[in-house]
């Protein structure tokens, strides 16, 4: 009976074992490592894998790819005339690894520890768990992909504290992480990432220089050219992995067309791209509350790491080698075959603590005694919190059923967030009736995502809890971002300048934590309450002086860090230079 552990990529798959004192990465059958996450109908049997890519472009209608990133939302994808939800097709995928590593390793494989996004939040993580068991496989455990990544560079060297920024760089996403090792603990300290950004968006500036530089309109292709183009495009920027220029072949009709590309045409033509990777690096490193100097190691992992330009380029913003960077997309598959050596407790393997963080803040509604009608979000678990966390707070009411509304998200308002849960304290004695009470809110958030929250009143000592394991409709978030701009327009009609500021406020006060979004926080509620006295003179007063200071709040949240720190750096440089 064997545990294995597998990297249930968006794009491909990958298992891992420890045999032997050391981790071994196992084949398929095809005798390849990687298994593309492809799921494809023919003749009514399931394909997955590489001849289920092939058909991605042949057989679109009957073939998908990329459902990961629909992991515990409602969703349903037609094959033909099969049905399936996004924890059946990872359900496939995952039997598919298993029959091989049953096949390699000849004996029955009983457990999968399976790696999710730091960011996956608890019905993705309980999606995941209910894939493995549709594939008739334990899954007791989920680790975070960077701390797998980061666990597997530890191995190399436990003697020294280490921080290591983990950029998974894979083929629709972007996921970056601070993880700080030391002794046997591995801690993500922030996570930040773009869902919208990965290989797929270089293949596709491929793709259009190409048509560019042929005279052919990009989108007027039909859904069969684009994807065979796109496909050629990918394998003109692997090639371009390898070599510095390769030619590119299309044919479209009768006509055949051609374009050099080179690495110079591809740093040309993806420079923006890689100003989206370094705003996203830059949000997690001053999530964590370091600089691009405290990182002892940057890991660059997933597939699209594997393009010198991404690892050059990282090399230039920290200011090290290239060389220094361990080559990527077996990282994460490396670390959990550890994790296997860990579990089974092999002598090899000391145990290691791996923690996390919570990808999102969680807190509960309290009045806005300016606007009653939009509650505002009082934050408990701030984003990026290491867990497990244990947080209490004092709130007071004078109702006498108090009733806390459970959120989460960023949003300054409660009606931004997501509602994840609710707890009434129901029963409190009689004798307390009408009187103002003192309630302590305990939030407890554990490791696996799960969630209790305790309400206490203080001077009866009557307690009440829920324990939310999952949120009965995770949004999506685009539906987030689509929700917040409905709420927005529904909106009060204030005067624009005043509007600019509450605007600006609210906007630091999301994409900040600590001290920065206590002062957002603290502004935003001084001039909401001088625009209650409508005294115009007092309240543009108020604008002009809490303005410049939420601008220069607003310099230090959109500031890189890359561009403040280096910059002695470079004056040492130079200085050098003459
Ligand atoms: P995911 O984590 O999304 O499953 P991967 O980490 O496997 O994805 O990355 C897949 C992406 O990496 C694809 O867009 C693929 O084109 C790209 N990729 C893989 N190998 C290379 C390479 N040698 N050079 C450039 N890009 C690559
Ligand atoms: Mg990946």
């Amino acid at each position: 009976m064997a545990i294995i552990g597998i990297d249930l990529g968006t794009t491909n798959s990958l298992v891992a074992v420890w045999k032997d004192g050391k981790t071994q990465i196992l084949k398929n059958k095809l005798g390849d490592e990687m298994t593309p996450s492809v799921v494809s109908v023919e003749d009514g049997k399931i394909l997955v894998g590489k001849p289920a890519k092939e058909r991605l472009v042949t057989h679109p209608e009957l073939t998908v790819s990329g459902f990961k990133r629909y992991m515990g939302m409602k969703k349903e994808f037609h094959l033909g005339d099969m049905v399936f939800s996004p924890e059946e097709l990872s359900s496939l995928v995952i039997a598919k690894l298993v029959e091989d590593a049953e096949a390699t390793l000849g004996e029955k494989v009983e457990e999968a520890i399976i790696s999710v996004p730091a960011y996956f939040n608890n019905d993705q993580r309980f999606a995941t768990k209910t894939a493995a068991k549709l594939a008739g496989i334990t899954c007791n455990r989920i680790v975070n992909e960077p701390s797998a990544a980061a666990l597997a560079c530890r191995m190399q060297d436990m003697s020294v504290e280490q921080t290591f920024l983990v950029v998974d760089f894979g083929g629709g996403t972007l996921d970056v992480s601070v993880v700080d090792c030391f002794e046997n603990i591995v801690e993500i300290q922030s996570i930040a990432g773009d869902n919208h950004l990965g290989g797929r968006d270089f293949d596709e500036v491929i793709a259009k220089k190409f048509c560019e530089e042929n005279g052919i309109d990009f989108n007027r292709l039909t859904e069969v050219e684009r994807g065979t183009l796109l496909r050629r495009a990918e394998v003109c920027k692997m090639e371009l992995s390898k070599t510095t220029s390769t030619r590119m072949h299309f044919r479209m009709g009768e006509k055949e067309y051609s374009l050099e590309m080179t690495e110079d045409i591809l740093i040309e033509i993806a420079g923006n791209l890689l100003l989206r990777l370094k705003k996203v690096m830059s949000k997690a490193i001053k999530d964590s509350g370091r600089t691009p100097r405290d990182i002892t190691k940057v890991l660059p992992i997933g597939g699209t790491c594997q393009m010198p330009m991404i690892r050059i380029y990282l090399a230039y913003l920290f200011h090290k080698s290239v060389d220094e960077m361990p080559s990527g997309d077996r990282i994460v598959a490396y670390g959990l075959g550890t994790y296997c050596g860990i579990k089974m407790q092999n002598k090899d393997v000391k145990d290691v603590l791996l923690t996390d963080v919570c990808p999102f803040s969680l807190g509960t509604e309290v009045t806005n005694y300016l606007e009653p009608i939009r509650p505002i979000m009082s934050v408990m678990i701030e984003r990026n919190t290491v867990l497990p966390a244990k947080i209490s707070q004092v709130y007071h009411t004078t109702s006498d059923i108090p009733m806390f509304n459970i959120y989460q998200g960023e949003g300054y308002y409660a009606e931004e967030n997501v509602k994840i849960g609710f707890l009434a304290l129901d029963d409190l004695p009689d004798d307390i009736k009408g009187m103002r009470k003192h309630i302590e809110l305990i939030f407890a958030y554990d490791i696996n995502g799960i969630l209790e929250v305790t309400a206490k009143e203080l001077s009866t000592g009557q307690e009440s809890s829920v324990t939310i394991v999952s949120a009965n409709n995770p949004l999506s978030a685009d539906e987030i971002e689509e929700k917040r701009n409905k709420m927005k327009q529904i909106g009060f009609v204030e005067e624009e300048e005043n509007q600019e500021v509450i605007a600006l406020a609210s906007r630091i006060y999301e994409e900040s934590v600590g001290s920065i979004r206590d002062r957002a926080d603290y502004l935003l509620q001084m001039f909401l309450n001088i625009l209650q006295s409508n005294s115009p003179i007092r309240i543009r007063k108020a604008r002009e002086q809490i303005l410049p200071i939420l601008r220069s709040m607003e310099l230090y949240v959109n500031t890189d860090v890359f561009d403040m720190e280096f910059e002695d750096d470079f004056e040492e440089f130079e200085e050098e230079d003459k």
